[in-house]
């Protein structure tokens, strides 16, 4: 479905455009998602997540390097399949108007029809994503976190696109919340077959919906692994990353024992 090849992009520093200092984001990034796979990339904030998705939606060219969906340039991919590809952002809060009901919003990228069609699409949408259709009246200011950035999915979803890309969609919704729009996105991606590109700075989110990762360094993949084989991380930082989540979890699992002692 999409294939990244070697691709380098730079920055001007700030205030630094006369002596020509370069900031190296990316330095030849280059990995493949099948259809209907669902890749996951880590990295630190600032290692140039959202700078590759930008470049991998068309939306910023790279320095050099090629980026093709089903064999075609980005570009002309985009043209021919309109729709198809979409995006979520970290934060919902401005990537919706706040001035549209959630009807409005979910509505937004929809092809103009009959009033009818697309109020009954507005309600199978708000289905999907697990929303009541009374919500649809509300603003965004009316809803939690976790609605309101699954009104974000909806609206994702509406053009029924095949290549979903979320930035960092869920790093901003309570942990509870997380987990139920990752059940969510699961769903979608079974029922739905769709590709995606799932960013995240941590990796406790990354492997519940993954098939593989691929661990963003210093403007390289340094280590790409399948979801199910992270402990045979060889990179360090891949390694660092892995051990901060077993960590985690082990506390968790005490946490566990814990309470059962005392039940
Ligand atoms: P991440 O999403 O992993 O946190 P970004 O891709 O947002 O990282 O940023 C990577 C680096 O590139 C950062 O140091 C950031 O300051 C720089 N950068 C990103 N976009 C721009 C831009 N439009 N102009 C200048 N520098 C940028
Ligand atoms: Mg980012």
């Amino acid at each position: 479905m999409l294939e990244v090849n070697d691709v380098h992009k730079h920055y001007n520093k700030a205030g630094a455009w006369l002596r020509r200092e370069r900031q190296e984001v990316l330095r030849g990034v280059s990995f493949s998602i099948r259809q209907g796979e669902c890749a996951g990339l880590v990295g630190e904030s600032g290692s140039g997540k959202s700078t590759l998705s930008r470049i991998v939606m068309g939306l910023e060219a790279p320095a050099s390097g090629t980026v093709r969906l089903e064999g075609e340039a980005i570009a002309v991919w985009k043209k021919r399949n309109r729709g198809q590809m979409s995006v979520v952002f970290q934060d919902y809060t401005t990537s919706v108007n706040s001035r549209f009901t959630v009807s409005d919003i979910i509505a937004e990228p929809l092809e103009k029809g009959g009033k009818e069609i697309k109020e009954r699409r507005i309600r199978n949408l708000l289905e999907q994503v697990e929303l009541s259709p009374l919500l649809s009246n509300r603003y965004p200011h009316e809803l939690s976190g976790g609605q309101l950035q699954r009104v974000c999915i909806a609206r994702a979803i509406s053009t029924q696109p095949r290549f979903v890309v979320l930035d960092e969609a869920l790093s901003s919704l309570d942990v509870s919340v997380q987990a139920q729009v990752l059940l969510l996105l699961r769903q979608l991606k079974q029922e739905l077959n769709l590709t995606y590109l799932f960013i995240a700075h941590d990796l406790q989110t990354i492997t519940n919906l993954c098939d593989k990762v691929l661990f963003l360094y210093k403007g390289t993949i340094v280590e790409t692994l399948p979801s199910s084989q992270l402990y045979g991380a060889k990179n360090e930082y891949a390694r660092r990353l892995l051990n901060s989540v077993i960590a985690f979890e082990g506390v968790g699992r005490e946490c566990e024992k814990e309470a059962g002692r005392w039940r």
